[in-house]
Protein backbone atom coordinates (compact mmCIF):
# COMPACT_ATOMS: atom_id res chain seq x y z
CA UNK A 1 0.00 0.00 0.00
CA UNK A 2 0.58 3.69 -0.66
CA UNK A 3 0.06 7.00 0.71
CA UNK A 4 -0.68 9.14 -2.20
CA UNK A 5 -1.17 12.66 -0.68
CA UNK A 6 -1.17 14.31 2.97
CA UNK A 7 -3.12 17.74 3.81
CA UNK A 8 -2.54 19.52 7.54
CA UNK A 9 -4.22 22.31 8.58
CA UNK A 10 -3.36 23.73 12.19
CA UNK A 11 -1.51 20.79 12.99
CA UNK A 12 1.76 20.85 15.42
CA UNK A 13 3.92 23.80 13.84
CA UNK A 14 2.25 23.41 10.77
CA UNK A 15 -0.83 26.42 9.33
CA UNK A 16 -0.73 24.90 5.76
CA UNK A 17 0.93 21.78 4.13
CA UNK A 18 0.32 19.33 1.10
CA UNK A 19 2.70 16.84 0.63
CA UNK A 20 2.18 14.63 -2.68
CA UNK A 21 4.20 11.29 -1.89
CA UNK A 22 6.23 9.11 -4.47
CA UNK A 23 5.13 5.29 -3.66
CA UNK A 24 8.59 4.79 -3.53
CA UNK A 25 11.10 6.92 -1.28
CA UNK A 26 10.22 10.23 -0.01
CA UNK A 27 13.21 12.00 1.50
CA UNK A 28 11.81 14.71 4.37
CA UNK A 29 14.80 17.06 5.55
CA UNK A 30 15.89 20.02 7.19
CA UNK A 31 17.21 21.05 10.27
CA UNK A 32 16.23 20.24 13.88
CA UNK A 33 12.98 21.42 15.12
CA UNK A 34 11.26 22.28 11.79
CA UNK A 35 8.48 19.60 11.37
CA UNK A 36 10.01 16.65 9.93
CA UNK A 37 8.88 14.14 12.49
CA UNK A 38 5.16 16.11 12.57
CA UNK A 39 4.74 14.77 9.26
CA UNK A 40 5.38 11.11 10.05
CA UNK A 41 3.72 11.55 13.37
CA UNK A 42 0.39 12.71 11.02
CA UNK A 43 0.66 9.88 8.88
CA UNK A 44 1.00 7.16 11.95
CA UNK A 45 -2.19 8.46 13.63
CA UNK A 46 -4.20 7.95 10.34
CA UNK A 47 -2.84 4.18 10.90
CA UNK A 48 -3.08 3.66 14.96
CA UNK A 49 -5.53 6.49 16.07
CA UNK A 50 -3.09 8.13 18.53
CA UNK A 51 -0.05 9.70 18.19
CA UNK A 52 3.57 7.66 18.61
CA UNK A 53 4.32 10.33 21.07
CA UNK A 54 2.25 13.10 22.74
CA UNK A 55 0.65 12.39 25.67
CA UNK A 56 -2.86 14.35 24.79
CA UNK A 57 -4.49 15.04 21.45
CA UNK A 58 -4.88 18.65 22.49
CA UNK A 59 -0.53 18.77 21.90
CA UNK A 60 -1.23 17.86 18.39
CA UNK A 61 -3.36 21.30 17.76
CA UNK A 62 -0.88 24.11 16.26
CA UNK A 63 -0.47 26.47 19.44
CA UNK A 64 -3.08 29.31 19.81
CA UNK A 65 -5.39 27.56 17.14
CA UNK A 66 -9.27 25.28 18.17
CA UNK A 67 -8.66 22.34 15.68
CA UNK A 68 -6.74 20.55 13.92
CA UNK A 69 -7.97 19.20 10.43
CA UNK A 70 -5.80 16.49 8.48
CA UNK A 71 -6.63 14.55 5.94
CA UNK A 72 -4.41 11.53 3.93
CA UNK A 73 -5.26 9.70 0.52
CA UNK A 74 -4.18 6.52 0.43
CA UNK A 75 -4.18 2.75 -2.31
CA UNK A 76 -3.71 -0.43 -1.48
CA UNK A 77 -3.88 -3.56 -4.46
CA UNK A 78 -7.81 -3.00 -4.45
CA UNK A 79 -8.44 0.26 -4.16
CA UNK A 80 -7.93 3.95 -2.96
CA UNK A 81 -9.01 5.67 0.21
CA UNK A 82 -9.57 9.16 1.50
CA UNK A 83 -9.64 9.78 5.11
CA UNK A 84 -9.88 12.85 7.15
CA UNK A 85 -9.50 13.60 10.86
CA UNK A 86 -10.45 16.67 12.73
CA UNK A 87 -8.89 17.26 16.38
CA UNK A 88 -10.60 19.55 18.64
CA UNK A 89 -9.27 20.81 21.94
CA UNK A 90 -11.30 19.11 24.29
CA UNK A 91 -9.59 16.29 22.83
CA UNK A 92 -12.48 15.11 20.31
CA UNK A 93 -11.05 12.88 17.40
CA UNK A 94 -13.38 12.72 14.46
CA UNK A 95 -12.08 10.21 11.28
CA UNK A 96 -14.15 9.63 8.30
CA UNK A 97 -12.83 7.05 5.26
CA UNK A 98 -14.33 7.55 1.70
CA UNK A 99 -16.70 10.05 3.81
CA UNK A 100 -18.36 7.34 5.99
CA UNK A 101 -17.82 7.97 9.58
CA UNK A 102 -15.51 6.05 11.86
CA UNK A 103 -16.98 5.12 15.13
CA UNK A 104 -13.71 3.11 16.78
CA UNK A 105 -10.34 4.49 16.00
CA UNK A 106 -8.96 1.17 16.32
CA UNK A 107 -10.77 0.57 13.30
CA UNK A 108 -8.21 2.72 11.06
CA UNK A 109 -5.48 0.34 11.43
CA UNK A 110 -7.54 -2.18 9.49
CA UNK A 111 -7.23 0.13 6.62
CA UNK A 112 -3.48 1.77 6.81
CA UNK A 113 -0.61 -0.34 7.95
CA UNK A 114 2.42 1.37 8.75
CA UNK A 115 5.65 0.30 10.79
CA UNK A 116 7.62 3.13 12.44
CA UNK A 117 11.13 2.93 12.66
CA UNK A 118 12.66 5.58 15.42
CA UNK A 119 15.68 5.92 17.33
CA UNK A 120 13.78 4.98 20.53
CA UNK A 121 13.29 1.50 19.56
CA UNK A 122 16.32 0.52 21.16
CA UNK A 123 13.96 0.44 24.12
CA UNK A 124 12.31 -2.45 22.64
CA UNK A 125 15.45 -4.28 23.29
CA UNK A 126 16.59 -2.41 26.64
CA UNK A 127 13.16 -1.51 28.30
CA UNK A 128 10.81 -2.24 30.36
CA UNK A 129 8.67 -5.76 29.48
CA UNK A 130 5.65 -3.15 28.87
CA UNK A 131 7.47 -1.60 25.73
CA UNK A 132 7.68 -5.19 24.57
CA UNK A 133 4.37 -5.81 24.73
CA UNK A 134 3.17 -3.14 22.99
CA UNK A 135 4.97 -3.91 20.35
CA UNK A 136 3.56 -7.42 19.89
CA UNK A 137 -0.04 -5.77 20.43
CA UNK A 138 0.35 -2.92 17.99
CA UNK A 139 1.58 -5.39 15.67
CA UNK A 140 -1.17 -7.99 15.86
CA UNK A 141 -4.32 -5.72 16.28
CA UNK A 142 -3.23 -4.07 13.17
CA UNK A 143 -4.70 -7.00 11.31
CA UNK A 144 -6.64 -9.11 13.68
CA UNK A 145 -9.18 -7.19 15.27
CA UNK A 146 -10.73 -9.81 17.40
CA UNK A 147 -7.67 -9.39 19.09
CA UNK A 148 -7.78 -5.95 20.10
CA UNK A 149 -11.60 -7.16 21.85
CA UNK A 150 -9.76 -9.85 23.64
CA UNK A 151 -6.86 -7.32 24.84
CA UNK A 152 -10.17 -5.03 26.07
CA UNK A 153 -11.87 -7.80 27.79
CA UNK A 154 -9.13 -8.68 29.36
CA UNK A 155 -8.16 -5.63 30.57
CA UNK A 156 -11.86 -4.87 31.53
CA UNK A 157 -12.02 -8.04 33.79
CA UNK A 158 -8.13 -7.57 35.17
CA UNK A 159 -9.19 -3.92 36.71
CA UNK A 160 -12.47 -5.51 38.38
CA UNK A 161 -10.00 -8.37 39.45
CA UNK A 162 -7.59 -5.75 40.79
CA UNK A 163 -10.47 -3.63 42.72
CA UNK A 164 -11.73 -7.12 43.87
CA UNK A 165 -8.60 -7.91 45.45
CA UNK A 166 -8.30 -4.44 47.08
CA UNK A 167 -11.66 -4.62 48.68
CA UNK A 168 -10.77 -7.87 50.05
CA UNK A 169 -7.52 -6.88 51.93
CA UNK A 170 -9.60 -3.65 53.23
CA UNK A 171 -12.32 -5.76 54.65
CA UNK A 172 -9.78 -8.41 55.96
CA UNK A 173 -11.49 -11.36 53.63
CA UNK A 174 -10.57 -13.75 51.60
CA UNK A 175 -12.88 -15.25 49.41
CA UNK A 176 -15.72 -13.84 47.39
CA UNK A 177 -17.53 -15.56 44.59
CA UNK A 178 -16.55 -12.91 41.91
CA UNK A 179 -13.07 -13.50 41.86
CA UNK A 180 -13.34 -17.06 40.20
CA UNK A 181 -15.95 -15.15 37.90
CA UNK A 182 -12.82 -12.67 37.00
CA UNK A 183 -10.35 -15.73 36.51
CA UNK A 184 -12.68 -17.17 34.09
CA UNK A 185 -13.14 -14.28 32.08
CA UNK A 186 -9.27 -13.94 32.42
CA UNK A 187 -8.24 -17.26 31.12
CA UNK A 188 -11.14 -17.00 28.40
CA UNK A 189 -9.67 -13.89 26.58
CA UNK A 190 -6.15 -14.50 28.05
CA UNK A 191 -6.14 -17.80 26.34
CA UNK A 192 -6.94 -15.91 22.73
CA UNK A 193 -3.84 -13.53 23.70
CA UNK A 194 -1.35 -16.17 24.79
CA UNK A 195 -1.79 -18.12 21.46
CA UNK A 196 -1.64 -14.84 19.05
CA UNK A 197 1.29 -13.58 21.11
CA UNK A 198 3.08 -16.98 20.87
CA UNK A 199 2.52 -17.06 16.80
CA UNK A 200 3.47 -13.84 16.72
CA UNK A 201 6.73 -14.13 18.46
CA UNK A 202 7.77 -17.36 16.32
CA UNK A 203 7.15 -15.63 13.27
CA UNK A 204 8.98 -12.57 14.23
CA UNK A 205 11.60 -14.63 15.86
CA UNK A 206 12.89 -16.54 12.53
CA UNK A 207 12.23 -13.53 10.32
CA UNK A 208 14.27 -11.77 12.96
CA UNK A 209 17.17 -13.69 13.44
CA UNK A 210 17.68 -13.94 9.58
CA UNK A 211 17.65 -10.28 9.40
CA UNK A 212 20.43 -9.99 12.45
CA UNK A 213 22.41 -12.27 10.63
CA UNK A 214 22.65 -10.89 7.00
CA UNK A 215 23.68 -7.27 9.08
CA UNK A 216 26.18 -9.04 11.59
CA UNK A 217 27.18 -12.61 11.83
CA UNK A 218 25.31 -12.48 15.32
CA UNK A 219 22.53 -15.26 16.09
CA UNK A 220 19.22 -13.53 17.59
CA UNK A 221 16.54 -15.03 19.20
CA UNK A 222 13.70 -14.12 20.56
CA UNK A 223 11.12 -16.13 22.77
CA UNK A 224 7.92 -15.66 24.18
CA UNK A 225 8.05 -15.93 27.94
CA UNK A 226 4.32 -15.57 29.31
CA UNK A 227 3.05 -14.49 32.74
CA UNK A 228 1.62 -18.03 32.88
CA UNK A 229 3.61 -21.22 32.79
CA UNK A 230 1.94 -23.55 31.61
CA UNK A 231 2.81 -25.57 28.84
CA UNK A 232 -1.43 -26.01 27.74
CA UNK A 233 -2.45 -22.35 27.02
CA UNK A 234 -6.29 -23.40 26.40
CA UNK A 235 -8.45 -21.47 28.79
CA UNK A 236 -9.56 -24.47 31.18
CA UNK A 237 -5.66 -24.46 31.92
CA UNK A 238 -4.82 -21.03 32.61
CA UNK A 239 -8.04 -20.84 34.39
CA UNK A 240 -7.04 -24.06 36.53
CA UNK A 241 -3.51 -22.13 36.69
CA UNK A 242 -4.88 -18.90 38.28
CA UNK A 243 -7.11 -20.91 40.38
CA UNK A 244 -4.13 -22.48 42.23
CA UNK A 245 -2.74 -19.49 42.83
CA UNK A 246 -5.68 -17.25 44.20
CA UNK A 247 -4.66 -17.36 47.47
CA UNK A 248 -1.16 -15.90 46.85
CA UNK A 249 -3.13 -13.48 44.87
CA UNK A 250 -5.50 -12.34 47.98
CA UNK A 251 -1.90 -12.01 50.24
CA UNK A 252 -0.59 -9.56 47.91
CA UNK A 253 -4.07 -7.70 47.26
CA UNK A 254 -3.12 -7.50 43.58
CA UNK A 255 -3.23 -10.01 40.21
CA UNK A 256 0.39 -11.46 40.01
CA UNK A 257 -0.15 -13.68 37.36
CA UNK A 258 -1.33 -13.04 33.79
CA UNK A 259 -0.82 -11.85 30.13
CA UNK A 260 -0.20 -8.22 32.13
CA UNK A 261 3.15 -10.08 32.98
CA UNK A 262 4.41 -11.68 29.51
CA UNK A 263 7.67 -10.94 28.18
CA UNK A 264 9.78 -11.25 25.32
CA UNK A 265 13.34 -13.21 25.81
CA UNK A 266 16.00 -11.24 23.69
CA UNK A 267 19.43 -13.10 22.98
CA UNK A 268 22.36 -12.00 21.20
CA UNK A 269 24.85 -15.28 21.01
CA UNK A 270 23.03 -17.31 23.82
CA UNK A 271 23.28 -13.93 26.19
CA UNK A 272 20.17 -11.60 26.89
CA UNK A 273 20.86 -8.59 24.97
CA UNK A 274 19.26 -6.91 27.79
CA UNK A 275 22.02 -6.85 29.75
CA UNK A 276 24.98 -7.90 27.69
CA UNK A 277 24.34 -6.67 24.64
CA UNK A 278 27.14 -3.41 22.93
CA UNK A 279 24.88 -0.34 22.25
CA UNK A 280 25.43 -1.67 18.36
CA UNK A 281 24.48 -5.12 18.99
CA UNK A 282 21.31 -3.69 20.59
CA UNK A 283 20.17 -1.15 17.91
CA UNK A 284 20.54 -3.79 15.44
CA UNK A 285 18.24 -6.46 16.94
CA UNK A 286 15.65 -3.55 17.37
CA UNK A 287 16.14 -2.85 13.65
CA UNK A 288 15.74 -6.53 12.62
CA UNK A 289 12.23 -6.68 14.93
CA UNK A 290 11.21 -4.11 13.09
CA UNK A 291 12.16 -5.50 9.57
CA UNK A 292 10.21 -8.17 10.89
CA UNK A 293 7.45 -6.51 12.14
CA UNK A 294 7.07 -5.18 8.33
CA UNK A 295 7.20 -8.89 7.12
CA UNK A 296 4.79 -10.24 9.38
CA UNK A 297 2.18 -7.59 8.31
CA UNK A 298 2.98 -8.14 4.58
CA UNK A 299 2.71 -12.21 5.34
CA UNK A 300 -0.84 -11.76 6.85
CA UNK A 301 -2.36 -8.91 4.43
CA UNK A 302 -0.62 -9.54 1.12
CA UNK A 303 0.74 -5.57 1.23
CA UNK A 304 3.80 -3.92 2.84
CA UNK A 305 2.99 -1.24 5.40
CA UNK A 306 4.24 2.04 4.58
CA UNK A 307 7.59 2.66 6.79
CA UNK A 308 8.45 5.25 8.28
CA UNK A 309 11.70 5.86 9.15
CA UNK A 310 12.53 8.34 11.73
CA UNK A 311 15.90 10.09 11.51
CA UNK A 312 17.70 6.91 11.41
CA UNK A 313 19.75 6.34 9.51
CA UNK A 314 22.45 8.92 11.30
CA UNK A 315 22.37 5.78 13.68
CA UNK A 316 23.62 3.23 12.11
CA UNK A 317 27.14 2.85 10.26
CA UNK A 318 27.15 2.41 6.48
CA UNK A 319 26.86 -1.30 6.33
CA UNK A 320 23.95 -1.22 8.50
CA UNK A 321 22.36 1.77 6.23
CA UNK A 322 23.12 -0.61 3.05
CA UNK A 323 21.64 -3.34 3.88
CA UNK A 324 18.18 -1.21 5.13
CA UNK A 325 18.52 0.93 1.88
CA UNK A 326 18.29 -2.17 -0.11
CA UNK A 327 15.52 -4.18 1.76
CA UNK A 328 13.22 -0.56 1.57
CA UNK A 329 14.16 -0.57 -2.09
CA UNK A 330 10.69 -1.19 -3.63
CA UNK A 331 8.60 -0.20 -1.05
CA UNK A 332 7.29 3.13 0.13
CA UNK A 333 8.91 4.65 2.53
CA UNK A 334 9.06 7.88 4.21
CA UNK A 335 12.13 9.12 5.88
CA UNK A 336 13.39 12.56 7.69
CA UNK A 337 16.69 13.05 8.00
CA UNK A 338 19.02 16.17 8.54
CA UNK A 339 21.06 14.71 6.11
CA UNK A 340 20.11 13.92 2.97
CA UNK A 341 23.45 12.41 1.92
CA UNK A 342 22.63 9.34 4.30
CA UNK A 343 20.45 8.30 1.85
CA UNK A 344 20.07 6.64 -1.47
CA UNK A 345 18.25 8.45 -3.84
CA UNK A 346 17.07 7.33 -7.78
CA UNK A 347 14.92 9.47 -9.75
CA UNK A 348 11.82 8.08 -8.32
CA UNK A 349 12.44 9.40 -4.83
CA UNK A 350 10.73 12.74 -3.97
CA UNK A 351 12.39 15.26 -1.54
CA UNK A 352 10.90 17.88 0.76
CA UNK A 353 12.44 20.32 2.23
CA UNK A 354 10.80 21.34 5.68
CA UNK A 355 11.44 25.19 7.18
CA UNK A 356 9.94 26.35 10.00
CA UNK A 357 6.48 24.52 9.52
CA UNK A 358 6.39 25.03 5.84
CA UNK A 359 7.15 22.42 2.82
CA UNK A 360 9.61 23.58 -0.12
CA UNK A 361 9.87 21.52 -2.63
P1 LIG B 1 14.50 17.09 14.79
O1 LIG B 1 15.42 17.08 13.62
O2 LIG B 1 15.11 17.77 15.95
O3 LIG B 1 13.92 15.77 15.12
P2 LIG B 1 11.99 17.83 13.53
O4 LIG B 1 12.15 18.59 12.27
O5 LIG B 1 11.66 16.41 13.44
O6 LIG B 1 13.29 18.08 14.40
P3 LIG B 1 9.45 18.14 14.81
O7 LIG B 1 9.51 17.33 16.02
O8 LIG B 1 8.73 17.63 13.64
O9 LIG B 1 10.92 18.59 14.42
O10 LIG B 1 8.79 19.55 15.11
C1 LIG B 1 9.18 20.27 16.20
C2 LIG B 1 8.70 21.69 16.07
O11 LIG B 1 7.28 21.74 16.10
C3 LIG B 1 9.22 22.50 17.21
O12 LIG B 1 9.68 23.69 16.71
C4 LIG B 1 8.00 22.69 18.08
O13 LIG B 1 8.04 23.88 18.79
C5 LIG B 1 6.90 22.70 17.06
N1 LIG B 1 5.60 22.31 17.62
C6 LIG B 1 5.29 21.17 18.28
N2 LIG B 1 4.00 21.14 18.65
C7 LIG B 1 3.48 22.32 18.21
C8 LIG B 1 2.17 22.89 18.27
N3 LIG B 1 1.15 22.25 18.86
N4 LIG B 1 1.99 24.10 17.70
C9 LIG B 1 3.01 24.75 17.08
N5 LIG B 1 4.26 24.25 17.00
C10 LIG B 1 4.50 23.06 17.56
MG1 LIG C 1 12.42 14.73 14.43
Amino acid sequence: MYIERLSLRSFRNYETAELEFSPLTNVIYGDNAQGKTNILEAVYLFSQGRSHRAKTDRELIRFGDEFARLSLDFRDAERGYSCSMQIAKNGRKSVSINHVHIMKLSKLMNYLNVVMFSPEDLSLVKGSPSVRRRFIDSSVSQLYPSYLAALIDYNKALMQKNSLLKALRAKGSRTDLMLSVWNEQLARSGSKIMEARQRFTDFIGEASAAVQSEISDETLSIKYRPGIRTDDSSPEAVFAYLSERESREIDMAASMYGVQRDDLDICINGREARMFGSQGQQRTAALSMKIAQAEYIKSIKGEHPVLLLDDIMSELDINRRMYLSERIRDKQVLITSTDTDLIDKDTDTRLFRIENGTVIK
